[in-house]
């Protein structure tokens, strides 16, 4: 907002006036950009006119479930590739094993499960040691 005290220079815009009108009537005539269409890869299990958010739940199925905390039973279809990839992103920010699990929505057992296997297939280096 403008505030606009006495003694003040006025600022007299009206020789702009001209190019004011010309920028606003070249806004006016260009064409509309064609907006963003966003295509869901994948169809919810749940409802599969509704698209994918996790787990092949839809938004709302998945967060009925997660604020029922019934996510840890519902089998994620996570590849270990997606595994490894949030893994390795939630620990590079500090994150523990136990605070990774609950992140990703898995149970501790199912995650280090999951980082054994990916460790043994060399597809993701071991944790840390911390002392
Ligand atoms: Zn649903």
């Amino acid at each position: 907002m403008l505030a606009l005290r006495l003694g003040d220079p006025v600022i007299d815009l009206r020789d702009q006036l001209a190019d004011f009108e010309t920028a606003a009537r070249r806004l006016l005539t260009q064409p509309a950009r064609p907006r963003l269409v966003l295509v869901a890869a994948r169809p919810a299990t749940c409802h599969p006119d509704r698209p994918n958010l996790a787990r092949g739940l839809c938004r709302r199925c998945y967060q009925g479930a997660w604020h029922r905390g019934e996510l840890t039973g519902i089998r994620t279809n996570r590849t270990q590739a997606q595994f490894v990839a949030d893994y390795e992103l939630l620990r590079s920010e500090g994150y523990t094993r136990r605070q990774i699990a609950e992140r990703l929505g898995m149970a501790y057992d199912s995650v280090s499960h999951a980082y054994r296997r990916a460790v043994r297939a060399g597809a993701l280096t071991p944790d840390r040691r911390t002392a």
